[in-house]
């Protein structure tokens, strides 16, 4: 398999704590893959390192098979696009003055694309308006486009529905579907909203105190929920369950809630003592 992202026994150790500890990761060209976590466990701290944005205190990793440690990373990773945290956008400015100034930031001598790209993330009707009448999910689509301005194919989204409405979190799950449809972009994409990266994911990190509990893709861990079942019945006793399914005296019935699948997973893998 071809790989865009592989990561060997990565550490980054803070004078205190070890934020990565020997973190394996794969991530297949292609790929749509949800990077999952609690707060804290060192989902920004990978993000931020294979953006180039600081460095492994131990361990490697490599970008399009070419190595953290070689001279020509600095190359392939302008093959990445990255939304983290907030976008940076001038929000004084149009969305179409924004793209501008970032097309004149990454030196590409023609603003061509640029209607296109708004198209693609449906802004291509916001004229005159200003980025700061904009919408969050409006922001955050912009900031997709503006990442997307150097034509990369491995796009990094750090919590991307953080603070989205409903139909900011539709239209941005639609936006990335296409992306990866259409243009072939491979997506790194760290959540803690597990039902809505269960609706798009095809593979799956879990992460935890720095290191990789497991990886799996989507048609594992259909197989891996397959197992449970869940029963919603019409009582308040949970002693009466037991008792009630005994004699079947009591009217039940058997549900599958395919979107909470994952979150079940998580929860059996690292524990749901804290916020995931
Ligand atoms: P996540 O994105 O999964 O919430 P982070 O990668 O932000 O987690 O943080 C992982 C761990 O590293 C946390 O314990 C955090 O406190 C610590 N950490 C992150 N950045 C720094 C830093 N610059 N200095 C010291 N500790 C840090």
């Amino acid at each position: 398999m071809e790989y865009v992202l592989t990561t060997e026994a990565l550490c980054k150790q803070y004078k205190k704590s070890k934020a990565l500890d020997e973190l394996c990761m794969h991530i297949p060209k292609g790929a749509i893959y949800g990077f999952v976590g609690k707060n804290g466990a060192g989902k920004t701290t990978l993000i931020r390192m294979i953006c180039g944005l600081s460095k492994p205190t131990a361990g490697s990793y490599t970008l399009y098979e070419t190595d953290s440690e070689a001279k020509e990373i600095v190359t392939v990773r302008k093959n990445i696009g990255a939304v983290v945290e907030t976008p940076a956008l001038s929000l004084d400015m149009t969305a179409e003055e924004n793209m501008r100034q970032q097309y004149r930031i990454l030196g590409l001598s023609s603003f061509d694309g640029i209607k296109e790209l708004l198209a693609l993330v449906g802004l291509e009707n916001t004229g005159k308006k200003k980025v700061k009448a904009f919408s969050l999910g409006m922001k955050q689509r912009l900031g997709i486009a503006m990442a997307l301005a150097g034509e990369p194919d491995f796009l990094v989204l750090d919590e991307p529905t953080n603070g989205l409405d409903p139909q900011g979190i539709i239209e941005l799950r639609e936006l990335i579907l296409k992306l990866n449809h259409e243009k072939g972009i491979t997506f790194l994409i760290s959540s803690h909203i597990l039902d809505e990266l269960s609706r798009i994911a095809t593979h799956y990190g879990i992460i935890n105190h720095g290191k990789m509990i497991k990886e799996f893709s989507a048609q594992e861990l259909e197989k891996e929920c397959g197992k449970y079942i869940n029963i919603r019945a019409e009582i308040s006793d949970a002693d009466a369950l037991t008792r009630a399914l005994d004699d079947l005296g009591i009217r039940y019935e058997i549900i599958s809630e395919k979107e909470k699948s994952l979150e079940n997973y998580f929860i059996s893998l690292v524990g749901g003592e804290d916020n995931a």
